[in-house]
């Protein structure tokens, strides 16, 4: 019998970053702490398999827009619209243009609901629904890329996303909040006019600007990480929208 030395592992050229603007980000979070118990929602994507200014092999997943179908909810469920209540949802946001609403069909795949104050893992209604999900892309012929998003008032979330073109599924891949605010100038403040106070030891708790800086997850031109586990990507993302500058 052949025996592997170590777990089967897989290693890919497809570098996935999921983003999404500082808006929509707010929006939800203002929905899941404002909704009475949990709530379910809808977001589109958006793929860009050759992102200006990004390294080969990155693939941006923008996620946009927040739709709220008609729903009821529990402590620790809420009902998944059938296909009828969901049809019933793009046709209502393409308001009554046929070719909007399949275009909202097949950008729609985020689905995404909140655990109010609860752990973000997916319970197993939750992984129940994500593989029927699966099944029924699979069976499709316009394959789309799917996300599953949990989300809770303390903005812990977990992120599945599914790209069928690919063939892959990633837990937990980088995801960018595009925060529209140049910080770059305080940066530069903080480098050029603070130093610290000769024997002040009180201050070593604090990153150091004279290093710290430059290891922290944020590219330049606004964009932010938003959680403990996106690594730095190393590029501007200019798949987003940017407000004018004043
Ligand atoms: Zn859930």
């Amino acid at each position: 019998m052949p025996t592997p030395k170590a777990p089967f592992n897989v290693r890919s050229d497809v570098r996935p970053v999921v983003t999404m603007s500082q808006k929509n980000w707010d929006e939800i979070m203002y929905l899941v702490r404002k909704a009475p118990k949990e709530v379910l929602w809808y977001s589109l994507i958006d793929v860009d398999r050759s992102p200006a200014n990004a390294p080969p092999g990155f693939v941006v997943y923008h996620v946009s827009e927040i739709f709220i179908p008609k729903q009821r909810c529990g402590n620790k469920e809420v009902e998944t619209p059938d296909g009828q209540s969901l049809n019933d949802l793009w046709q209502d946001a393409a308001g009554g243009d046929q070719k909007k609403a399949v275009d909202l069909v097949n950008r729609g795949g985020c689905w995404a609901h909140s655990h109010v104050e609860m752990p973000v893992t997916p319970s197993d209604q939750d992984k129940k629904q994500w593989a029927e999900i699966h099944e029924g892309v699979s069976k499709k012929n316009n394959k789309t890329v799917q996300i599953m998003m949990i989300v809770n008032r303390n903005e812990e979330y977990t992120l599945v996303l599914w790209d069928p073109i690919v063939g892959l599924e990633w837990e937990n891949p980088p995801f960018v909040i595009d925060s529209p605010w140049d910080m770059s100038w305080i940066d530069t403040a903080i480098k050029t006019k603070l130093s610290i106070m000769k024997g002040d030891s009180s201050s070593l708790v604090t990153p150091s600007t004279a290093t710290g800086l430059s290891n922290l997850p944020v590219t330049s031109g606004g964009h932010s990480s938003s959680g403990g586990n996106s690594e730095p990507v190393g590029f501007v993302f200019t798949t987003l929208e940017r407000p004018a500058r004043a």
